[in-house]
């Protein structure tokens, strides 16, 4: 029979209603949109989908459980190795992972892995349908430091080998960047909510408004009788331009901006207190998946007009392209080739944003083009908010704070790729805190391999 070489469609909310709402923008497939796009599958004997999975999911596996019409059957496989399916299926950029590597691709479009994973985490939330974990536990106490994704996995893993393990979580809602960060109409959080519920379903604590370095250092929690402690605690350090004017009222790193709408609930206006300023004209400027959700967001807030501020071209844009789609759509205004350099400001409130033009060079130490300023080119923006997107660095307090632990001069900590040792005994550190800003698979991919070196060692011990 031949292969249909294109994926089956996915619903989404209509641009037009959706720039106004924070609703999910997907609404994910039906059994039947399921079944069709999952008899796509070749299931091949070599699947280099799976290679390209960095928790290597059982992709032709579960696949073929949904061709059966066994979607709990296809949970349990999803479930061996990947703790949040529902999460990743919405925002893993599959399109250069598993997907990337779907021999599909080669000639049509490849197999909509992520949206099948979607279907059957959600399927199987709804009907209440949770993969069955026998633990045994074995008094050993690990703590993890950051209920991001990074923490979570490991803390799963490690709690399904039977481990005590405790999550000290600084602000007062555990899921890091999935909570705070991503906004709702890319990821409900009632969504990570559940999963973290799963979570302590295995026997997990987790302690919130506990900040690492502040409230308890890392070697009090080893004095504490912590066997291991896993550092999780991300890139939540917003980065700045540097230009004049970045201090006027109405300027937001991105990292606030989306915090105060997620976490602080400034979206659920008017049952909401949390101030934030709801601006008519804004500019964001950057041109990752954070900066489409701070423009996105801006626009849902009641903006009249929202620019991204790029200083490459579109082709450099390190942002999904299904963000990008998904912005462009919604009447998100693309200014490349356009680098801010001062805000401008009257009465200590933000007036305007001074941009110059841009062209592109050589390729930098990035292997992206550079790009060089036009002389003579600058002009105004006329824009009342300014969002600053233009990437984050983790923490220093937890550095600071741990005797012995090595890190970069940007702050990332040092670790050994494979077990993600660090240079401290029993500390372990993956996700944002050791490569800056990156992303959830790769945060769980990290948290995996730390559970496992953790494990080795422990299980070494009386
Ligand atoms: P985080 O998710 O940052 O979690 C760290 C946790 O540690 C936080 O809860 C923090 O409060 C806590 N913490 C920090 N310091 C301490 C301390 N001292 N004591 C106790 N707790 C502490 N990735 C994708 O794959 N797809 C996307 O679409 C995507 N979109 C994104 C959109 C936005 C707006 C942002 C900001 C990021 C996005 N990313 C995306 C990146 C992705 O979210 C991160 O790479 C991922 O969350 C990193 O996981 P983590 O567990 O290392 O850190
Ligand atoms: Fe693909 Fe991400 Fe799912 Fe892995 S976890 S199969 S990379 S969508
Ligand atoms: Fe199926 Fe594509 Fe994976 Fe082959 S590579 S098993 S076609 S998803």
């Amino acid at each position: 029979m031949a292969v249909n070489l294109n994926r089956v469609p996915m619903r989404e909310q209509d641009p037009e209603v959706r720039r106004r709402n924070f609703d999910e923008v997907a609404l994910g497939y039906t059994l039947e949109e399921a079944v069709q796009e999952a008899k796509r599958c070749l299931q091949c004997k070599k699947p280099m989908c799976v290679e390209g999975c960095p928790v290597n999911v059982r992709i032709p596996q579960f696949i073929a459980a949904i061709v059966e019409g066994n979607i709990e059957e296809a949970f349990r496989i999803i479930r061996q190795t990947n703790n949040l399916p529902a999460i990743c299926g919405r925002v893993c950029p599959q399109e250069t992972q598993c997907e990337q590597r779907c021999v599909l691709g080669r000639r049509g479009q490849p197999v909509a892995i992520g949206r099948l994973e979607r279907f059957v985490a959600d399927y199987c939330m709804e009907k209440g349908i949770e993969d069955e974990v026998e633990v045994k536990p074995n008094g050993k106490k690990v703590a993890i430091v950051g209920a991001g994704p990074a923490g979570l996995t490991a803390a799963a893993d490690l709690a399904k080998l039977g481990y005590d393990v405790t999550i000290f979580e600084a602000f007062h809602e555990p899921g890091g960047v999935l909570i705070y960060g991503i906004p709702e109409f890319r990821l409900p959080k009632s969504l990570v909510k559940r999963e973290i519920e799963g979570l302590k379903k295995l026997g997990v604590k987790i302690l919130t408004n506990v900040i690492v370095g502040k409230s308890i250092t890392i070697d009090e929690l080893l004095e504490e009788g912590y066997k291991a402690v896993f550092i999780g605690s991300g890139a939540g350090l917003p980065k700045f331009m540097g230009i004049p004017g970045e201090n006027l009222n109405g300027v937001y790193s991105a990292n606030e901006f989306l915090t105060r709408i997620n976490l602080m609930k400034a979206y659920d206006f008017p049952n909401s207190h949390t101030p934030i300023k709801r601006g008519k004209k804004v500019a964001v400027v950057g041109g990752g998946n954070v900066a489409m959700d701070a423009a996105r967001s801006a626009l849902r807030l009641g903006a009249d007009e929202v620019h991204i501020v790029y200083r490459r071209s579109e082709a450099e844009m390190p942002a999904r392209l299904e963000e990008i789609h998904h912005a462009k759509e919604e009447g998100i205004i693309f200014d490349v080739l356009t680098n801010p350099i001062e805000v401008l400001g009257e009465d200590g409130w933000v007036k305007g944003l001074k941009c110059i033009r841009m062209k592109l060079g050589e390729p930098d130490e990035s292997g992206r083009r550079r790009p060089i300023p036009i002389e003579g080119s600058e002009f105004v923006m006329d824009v009342d908010t300014v969002i600053i997107a233009i990437g984050t660095s983790p923490n220093p307090l937890i550095a600071s704070t741990t005797p012995g632990l090595a890190v970069q001069k940007w702050g990332g900590i040092i670790v050994d790729e494979e077990t993600c040792a660090t240079s401290k005994d029993r500390v372990y550190a993956g996700g944002d805190a050791v490569t800056g800003a990156a992303t959830v698979i790769l945060a769980m991919g990290a948290g995996k391999r730390a559970a496992k070196a953790i494990h080795e060692r422990l299980s070494k011990e009386e």
